[in-house]
């Protein structure tokens, strides 16, 4: 290689720096990379974590600044994880185009880049793309990648034999994680409260949201082409009582969020926070334990014929659940969500979340009261066939913005906490909030249940209401969820249940509202979920076992059931 000197002699490049070139390790060039994405590209993300922080404040620019520290360093260690002399280049392009599109898109369109949206963008069509890409797309692209890009290119990576290298990275990364772990203590307290409420902000973090999402669905697409979910019930069958229905039936499972069973009315809580399910009757299960204290763990454990008795989160994981089951059978199921989706429970089934211009006058900045869960079901009852299992996914009493779950008209025990950081209410007032909540869910209920009471003439109906899991409310200094079963209390492990039918239900399976009655008064857990059901809905599966039925013994046709046929 030879170059111009400005006298314009031909010099040999013995010394191939000229002066627009620098020399600069890997770790340098990233650490430069890294800073310039959590600048970049993190608007939304930081701007979400600002709100409710006065800009005039210094401890909210210390906030932001520790947020852009830890920013770039998990950017720092994710690109020399991957990067060496011959790929930073190539890979600070990519990370670049990306982080810029997002940034654009998410500014604009306000879109998080989780799996589902990295899926819908890897099956976009040319034209689809080229419609997005609007002159506003190709500026930014151009000074957020074409300039550093140029820049780049003038930088010539050092050379390092390859011990040495290894070496200075793992100093490098961990010095990193170190920086970005201390800015991130320092202010873990707005931090941990900003995150617990605002979870879907860690799709806003650029670009590792980009990086994770598309290692997410590349994992999953792996793990499912190797190993499809294992099924289960493959003998399930209806029993003979469905030969004999005159009417379509309809069972409704409702899926509660956060409600515990220590502030429930109806099992002895000194408030009236059922009052309404207290003028319905309902059979009330007063000591219920739930499977786990989270969603993650509860959700698909309450849809396991094996859950806490024997509990195996890999086999609940990989196998179907209930639903799979009743489908087999010639049950229609259908998922209704008002949350964050049925972590695999109703895979490959006809599910759907609830959408804010479904019912415009209960949803508000991008989230739905549990009321629109409802919206349509009168529709779905008019035309009623067969036998039906439509599951809803409530939001329920998801904290810690308690007071966000429930109308303004449901406030009735004031003052309630108004704020995400608990830590800034009274516990009076953190309870209010909370049992606000509890009052809106019996509202959703009584609702549901007086629905499907004015259809009793056409359809025969069925509710189960269980909550996942239950709440700490400043107990022991404890709040949320989430304790290891061992150690959790049982205000986070007890839930309320609850059980409704119409005559006809009732009456078709043989209950005895009475044993039903005094079978509630005893011990039940969210093992007996998936066989009771089985057995409410006839179908008829050698995994079925009647000793997790909590009908078995109040049903006339039930398998195993000792009571004689009326
Ligand atoms: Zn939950």
């Amino acid at each position: 290689m030879r170059s111009w000197t400005a006298t314009g002699r031909v010099v040999p490049a013995a010394a191939p720096l000229d002066r627009f070139t620098i020399e600069a390790t890997v770790e340098q060039v990233a650490l430069v990379a890294a800073v310039f994405f959590a600048l970049s590209a993190n608007g939304p993300f930081l701007s979400a974590a600002a709100r409710g922080h006065a800009a005039a404040e210094l401890g909210t620019w210390a906030y932001m600044l520790a947020l852009v520290t830890a920013l770039a360093s998990l950017h720092f260690v994710l690109i020399a994880l991957v990067a060496n002399r011959w790929t930073l280049k190539p890979l600070l392009l990519l990370l670049a185009t990306a982080s810029a599109l997002t940034a654009h898109f998410t500014a604009r369109y306000g879109v998080h880049v989780d799996a589902s949206m990295i899926r819908n963008v890897l099956q976009t069509d040319v034209a689809e793309a080229s419609e997005l890409l609007t002159w506003s797309v190709w500026t930014r692209l151009l000074l957020y990648v074409g300039v550093p890009l140029a820049l780049l290119w003038r930088v010539r990576i050092v050379r390092r034999p390859a011990l040495r290298a290894m070496g200075v990275r793992a100093i490098w990364m961990l010095a990193a994680a170190l920086v970005g772990v201390a800015a991130l203590w320092a202010v873990l307290q707005p931090f941990s409260s900003f995150i617990r409420n605002n979870r879907e902000a860690r799709h806003l973090i650029t670009p590792g949201n980009v990086v994770w999402s598309l290692g997410t669905v590349l994992a999953r697409d792996v793990r499912g082409a190797a190993k499809p979910r294992q099924a289960i019930g493959v003998d399930a069958k209806p029993g003979p009582s469905w030969a004999a229905r005159h009417k379509p039936m309809l069972f409704v499972l409702v899926v509660g969020e956060t409600a515990r069973a220590a502030n429930w009315g109806l099992s002895g809580y000194a408030r009236l926070t059922t009052p309404q399910l207290a003028g319905l009757p309902v059979i009330n299960f007063r000591d219920v334990s739930s499977c786990g204290t989270s969603t993650e763990v509860s959700l698909p454990c309450l849809f396991a014929p094996v859950g806490r008795r024997d509990y195996d989160r890999a086999r609940i994981r990989d196998s179907e659940g209930l639903l799979h089951v009743v489908s087999r059978a010639g049950v229609a199921v259908h998922w209704r969500d008002n949350q964050s989706g049925c972590k695999g429970v109703c895979d490959g089934l006809p599910n759907e979340t609830v959408k804010v211009d479904g019912a415009p006058t209960l949803c508000a900045n991008g989230h739905c009261f549990d009321e629109a869960l409802l919206h349509g079901l009168d529709a779905r009852l008019a035309q009623a066939q067969g036998t039906q299992l439509l599951v809803l996914h409530q939001i329920g009493n998801h904290g810690p913005a308690y007071y966000r779950r429930y109308p303004a008209s449901f406030a009735k025990f004031v003052p309630a906490c108004e704020n995400e950081d608990l830590h800034q209410c009274s516990r009076a007032e953190i309870v209010n909030a909370y049992d606000n909540a509890l009052l809106y869910t019996d509202h959703v209920l009584a609702q549901l249940i007086r629905q499907l009471a004015s259809h009793v003439d056409a359809v025969d109906s069925a509710l189960l209401y269980v909550s996942d899991h239950g709440e700490s409310l400043g107990e022991s200094g404890l709040f949320l969820h989430g304790m290891p079963n061992a150690i959790a209390p049982d205000v986070q492990a007890k839930v309320p249940m609850v059980m409704w039918m119409s005559d006809g239900f009732r009456s078709h399976t043989g209950l005895s509202d009475g044993c039903l009655q005094a079978r509630s008064a005893r011990a039940a857990s969210h093992d007996h979920v998936f066989h009771t059901v089985l057995g409410l809905l006839d179908v008829r599966t050698s995994l079925y076992e009647s000793a997790f039925d909590l009908s078995a013994e109040c049903r006339r046709d039930a398998p195993g059931s000792t009571r004689a046929p009326l």
